[in-house]
């Protein structure tokens, strides 16, 4: 078994480069290369703006509680969004790759 070259703790299986945690941050890494505008990362921690949802969706993020971010870089925006998930910490060996890119303002 192989260990993942990006974390070197997760076990690789079959022909792929990396671990199930660090190919979890890389499909991350490539959205956002592709031009998606849903993940917000604030002081490390990333979070993913759902397409809108009824306050009574049982799937609705974080309970439907309201989030407002604006974002970094040379055409910020705030957005606002009451279906917001929690992806988590941005692991430290990916901090490079998946920098802040905004400010959680609510
Ligand atoms: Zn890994």
């Amino acid at each position: 078994m192989k260990i993942c070259s990006k974390c070197g703790n997760g076990k690789v299986s079959g022909n792929r480069e990396y671990c199930f945690g660090c190919f979890f941050w890389y499909e991350v890494i490539e959205s956002i290369a592709r031009g998606s505008k849903r993940y917000m990362i604030c002081d490390g921690i990333c979070y993913i703006i759902a397409p809108p949802a009824e306050i009574n969706d049982p799937f609705i993020g974080s309970g439907g509680r309201t989030y407002v971010f604006s974002t970094m870089g040379e055409d910020p925006r705030v957005i606002e969004s009451r279906n917001v998930w929690y992806h988590g910490p941005v692991p430290d060996y990916f901090r490079n790759e998946l920098p802040d890119n905004a400010i959680m303002l609510y």
